[in-house]
């Protein structure tokens, strides 16, 4: 992408402060998926990226990876897996925990949902990196399922949080924009 197009992708991402909490400073892109230009020059851009990759599989992380992971998977003529929170998939699930600001949460995958094609490679996709414990939960569930994942694509990575240091090690990662 060149420094143009990046900053039409980051123009169009909406800021909002203090949402869901009073002082994280939320990256709203529903205004992105808004602007066609917009999301057909991230949806191309990353078309290109993976075309040649030999992917099996996108996996989306709920609920904003399941929209760029499912359109991304559609163009690449490939299967979308959901990794969704707790109790949200109706068959036999593998479960990932992992922990918060406060507290704990936990992903699910379901556990055929590679149908058992051991060593299939997929891409991990999500909005947005932060402290990168939900991504690094949902490598490991990949891993879990017996599946191989080739990189975890990111549209923001909120650098400042470090989160990448989490995943890096488990897997390659890629964002298509740089927060600092
Ligand atoms: P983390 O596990 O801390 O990396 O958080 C990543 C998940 O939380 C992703 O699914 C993001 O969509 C969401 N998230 C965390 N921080 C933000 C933020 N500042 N703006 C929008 N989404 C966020």
């Amino acid at each position: 992408l060149t420094p143009e197009e990046k900053k039409l992708l980051l123009d169009s991402i909406r800021d909002i402060p203090d949402f869901p909490k009073p002082g994280i400073l939320f990256k709203d892109i529903t205004t992105l998926l808004n602007d066609a230009k917009a999301f057909n020059l991230l949806m191309d851009h990353l078309t290109e990226r993976y075309s040649d990759a030999n992917l099996d599989f996108v996996a989306g992380i709920e609920s904003r990876g399941f929209i760029f992971g499912a359109a991304l998977a559609a163009k690449l003529g490939i299967g979308f897996v959901p990794i969704r929170k707790k109790g949200k998939l109706p068959s036999t699930t593998i479960a990932e925990k992992y922990s918060l600001e406060y507290g704990v949460d936990e992903v699910e995958i379901h556990i055929d949902a590679f149908l058992n094609k051991e060593g299939a490679r997929v891409l991990l996709i999500d909005d947005l990196i932060a402290t990168g414990g939900t991504a690094e939960a949902a490598v490991k569930l990949i891993n879990d399922a017996k599946a191989e994942c080739v990189e975890t694509c990111f549209l923001i990575n909120l650098t400042f949080l470090g989160g990448v240091e989490k995943v890096k090690n488990l897997s390659p990662v890629y964002s298509v924009l740089e927060v600092i």
